[in-house]
Parts: structure tokens; C-alpha cells; sequence
């Protein structure tokens, strides 16, 4: 093994962020010396949170793990996982429907940069359910979210459903 700092980038929308990807990224920090965690802009999808709100809650989630850094990014992944020194992606992996989406986009990945590896990482079995869309779904027809978020990403996505009534 050389002495080199193993870097992995988790990208993802987080919007809001999720139990399911919380369980991700602790999984993750145990692989890798720093783990970036590369919150996307997406403009396509429309998201809930502005980039700053999900930047913001991320780093309020995540404050009690060590060796990890929360950064905005609108770019090419493998131009923004080359910029951060990374050698891993780490992608979160539920059932069937998300497979063929990241294997498409692993292998694709892979040829733009054959020197950084995709890891797919499965979340306990009990959080693998839980998806950002579902989450978003659920509260606006009043139900509660308590099992899927933490109480203050709960309370955000509260707020901010009442402030866009
Ligand atoms: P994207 O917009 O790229 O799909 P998301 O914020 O939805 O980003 O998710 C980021 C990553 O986390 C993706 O790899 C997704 O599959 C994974 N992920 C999301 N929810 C879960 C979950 N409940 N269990 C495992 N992986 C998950």
C-alpha cells in the first residue's frame, strides 16, 4: 500500500437529504481518507432547495463525521472528481430501478476517465427504500417523513412547503 490520501467524491442531488444517503456516507467515510461530498446544482430536476439550502443542510447532517468536506458543483463529475484528487466514486445502489441508470452512467464514467473507479454501495436494508423524490411526495400530501429524514431536515422541508403555500 503507498502512504497517498485515498479521496472519494459521493454526488448526488440531495435534495432533501435522506437517511438513505446519510447511511451512504458513513458506509463511504470508512473506505476512503477525505470524502467529498459534491452536491450538484441540477437545474434539470428542479429541486425543492436552492444549491446553497442543500449545501447548508448537508453540512449540518454530516458535522459529527470527520474527514469530510461539502462542495458545490456544476460540472462534468469526472472533471470535478479529477479536480478533487479523487480516486473512488462512491454511488449509492437501492433495487433494480436504479441499476441501469448507474451502470450506464459508471460505464460511460469509465470511459471518460479510466482512472477513477465507481464503488456501489448498498444502504442498510431497512433505509434502502427511502428516495428524495418520495420524501418530497409524501409531505406535500401531509404525510410524515419522520422515518426517512432527520427532525430538522423534517422541519425544512415543513418550512419550506409553507413558505411556497
Ligand atoms: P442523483 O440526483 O444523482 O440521483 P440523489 O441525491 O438522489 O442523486 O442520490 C445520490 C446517490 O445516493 C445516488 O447514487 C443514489 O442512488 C443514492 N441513494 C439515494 N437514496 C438512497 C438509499 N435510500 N439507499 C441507497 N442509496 C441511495
Amino acid at each position: 500500500m503507498s502512504g497517498r490520501t485515498r479521496i472519494g467524491v459521493y454526488p448526488g442531488t440531495f435534495d432533501p437529504i435522506t437517511l438513505g444517503h446519510l447511511d451512504i456516507i458513513r458506509r463511504g467515510a470508512h473506505l476512503v481518507d477525505r470524502l467529498v461530498i459534491g452536491v450538484t446544482t441540477n437545474p434539470s430536476k428542479s429541486p425543492m432547495f436552492t444549491v446553497e439550502e442543500r449545501l447548508a443542510m448537508v453540512r449540518r447532517e454530516v458535522a459529527d463525521i470527520d474527514h469530510i468536506e461539502v462542495v458545490e458543483f456544476d460540472s462534468l463529475l469526472m472533471d470535478f472528481a479529477e479536480g478533487q484528487g479523487a480516486s473512488l466514486i462512491l454511488r449509492g445502489l437501492r433495487a433494480v430501478a436504479d441499476f441501469e441508470y448507474e451502470y450506464q452512467m459508471a460505464g460511460m464514467n469509465q470511459q471518460l476517465n479510466d482512472r477513477i473507479e465507481t464503488v456501489f454501495l448498498m444502504a442498510d436494508v431497512c433505509l434502502q427504500p427511502i428516495a428524495s423524490r418520495l420524501v418530497k411526495e409524501i409531505a406535500r400530501y401531509g404525510g410524515s417523513i419522520d422515518k426517512f429524514v432527520t427532525p430538522a431536515v423534517a422541519a425544512d422541508v415543513t418550512a419550506k412547503l409553507g413558505s411556497s403555500k
